[in-house]
């Protein structure tokens, strides 16, 4: 059995029970993890709090040189952990060797930002004042990782919190928890003991006590809206510094402008690309009237040509989904659409030639409109719903209506179609023709429900740091402004 790490140490905690990992292409058990209890979660919080004075004193320099060596580090095991992935989330191989390679660039990125980041200096009132604005760690962040992307978006929460001179106590998904146990610890053992401890088990016995702790001052989460729901009301209490990375409902707008072949194949890769289960897949599908049925036709054709199977196999495209009951929600949003009066064009069934494993087929999908689940919840699976607009304000209005505000992605050439579309569309990321790609300097996060704060960039580096405003009167006068009035 794999072993959860707590200050600096392997060790199974004091779990009685022991949680299986299953590869969702085989649906093999391939190892199993503890499954931790609060004991353990109260601990790992202990060890880092009592590492946090030596990590947030130690020079911005040997910090930024300590996460360069986790980055380093990492590179080593680039292969491995890359099969790690696939085995237990299930992304072929060029998707996986990317999570990958994003994880060892953010541990490199935030290393620069720590070393010269520190604050600012403001102009004073007065001229015998000096003014300065100090950027201070939270001290224990509790980050808390969904089974997506269980690498990059833990490294998106741990980078910048350690940068900053926070110390972490980290809960993997119960459902991918090996490829983290195993970065820390071919990559981590070179850091203080306490600075990262990661905790395994579920949600609300190992990472609910982090929410109400009074010693963890900040909670990093992305997961479901409803998990963040809760985490919401129950640090509500004490103030706690929340960062919620949550749900969407990417809409995309394809205009009658676009090359056909072109705006199909980028609209497949934002909606399949890890087989729809990405915070930001391409949910619903705006298509202009005039060109509707040309371009279904041709994503029918694309979408039909795509290869179903184990990721580690490199003619795959599209890998499994995580578990059965995701591949279920899915299948209940098609029903409820087709019920409702939608029609199927190709897809939605599971491949009859993949006898193990939770694949689905890539489904497209018309007729579809917005009183459907379909077009309005997180699918968070392979299905792409294409409904038919007549002009830009409809497809505007269309597209901000959902309480999610997240991505937002548009196919067009037309500038000021573009402009009007970063102007008034409401979320986080807007992708012109290009969707889904991200930028280490582009902060990421969503608006409405898609949650509170961003990552990457600068404005993922201050979420980890309170700032303190210090005000210095250097002559110390009487001042006129005092009593007696
Ligand atoms: P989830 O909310 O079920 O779980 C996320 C994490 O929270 C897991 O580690 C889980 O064990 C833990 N958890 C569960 N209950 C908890 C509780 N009561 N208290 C504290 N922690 C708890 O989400 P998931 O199924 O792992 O991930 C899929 C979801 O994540 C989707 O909704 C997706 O949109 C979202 N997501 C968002 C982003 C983003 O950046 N906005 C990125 C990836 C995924």
């Amino acid at each position: 059995m794999n072993k959860m790490y707590i200050n600096g140490e392997f060790s199974s905690g004091h779990a009685k029970e022991a949680i299986p990992v299953i590869d969702p292409a085989t649906e093999e058990v391939i190892s199993e993890v503890p499954q931790g209890i609060e004991k353990d979660s109260l601990n790992a919080v202990a060890a880092a709090k009592s590492a946090f004075d030596i990590w947030q004193k130690m020079p911005a320099n040997e910090r930024a040189e300590a996460l360069h060596l986790v980055a380093t580090k990492i590179r080593d095991h680039h292969d491995e952990l890359v099969k790690l992935l696939i085995r237990e989330e299930g992304k072929p191989i060029p998707e996986s060797d990317e999570e990958l390679w994003w994880v060892e660039e953010t541990f490199d990125y935030y290393a620069e930002i720590a070393r010269h980041d520190r604050g600012y200096v403001i102009p004073p009132g007065d001229p015998d004042q000096f003014n300065f604005v100090l950027k201070e760690p939270w001290g224990v962040v509790g980050c808390i990782v969904p089974w997506n992307f269980p690498l990059l978006l833990l490294a998106w929460k741990i980078a910048p919190a350690l940068a900053a001179g926070n110390t972490v106590v980290i809960k993997p998904s119960e459902l991918t928890p090996l490829s983290t146990l195993r970065m820390v610890e071919v990559a981590c053992a070179h850091l203080p003991p306490g600075v990262i401890n990661v905790v395994t088990g579920y949600g609300p016995e190992v990472a609910e006590p982090w929410v109400t702790h009074p010693d963890v001052r900040m909670i990093a989460f992305t997961g479901s809206l409803a998990v963040g729901q809760r985490i919401a009301g129950l640090a509500a209490p004490m103030m706690k510094k929340l960062h919620l990375e949550l749900g969407g409902k990417d809409p995309m707008v394809i205009a009658p402008d676009v090359d056909l072949d072109i705006a199909v194949s980028g609209l497949a890769y934002s909606a399949l690309l890890n087989t729809g289960q990405v915070c930001t897949s391409t949910e619903r599908v705006y298509v202009h009237e005039s060109i509707f049925t040309h371009f279904s036709e041709k994503l029918v054709d694309f979408v039909g040509k795509l290869r179903l199977g184990n990721g580690l196999d490199e003619n795959t495209d599209l890998g499994p989904m995580i578990r059965d009951r995701f591949r279920k929600k899915v299948e209940d949003h098609v029903k409820d659409a087709v019920e409702a009066g939608a029609k199927v064009l190709i897809g939605g069934d599971c491949p009859a030639e993949l006898e193990r494993g939770f694949f689905l087929k890539p489904a497209v999908i018309v007729d579809v409109d917005h009183s459907m689940r379909i077009m309005r919840d997180e699918t968070f699976g392979p299905v792409i719903p294409l409904m038919a607009y007549r002009d830009f304000d409809e497809a505007i209005q269309l597209v901000n209506d959902n309480k999610y505000g997240l991505g937002a992605c548009l196919m067009t050439q037309d500038a000021k179609l573009v402009k009007r579309y970063f102007e008034e569309v409401h979320a986080g990321t807007i992708w012109i023709n290009d969707p889904l790609t991200d930028n280490f300097a582009g902060p990421f996060g969503g608006m409405k429900m898609s949650g509170l704060g961003r990552e990457l960039g600068q404005e993922g580096y201050d979420e980890f740091c309170q700032v303190k405003h210090v005000h210095w009167d250097i002559e110390g006068k009487f001042k006129d402004y005092w009593y007696p009035y």
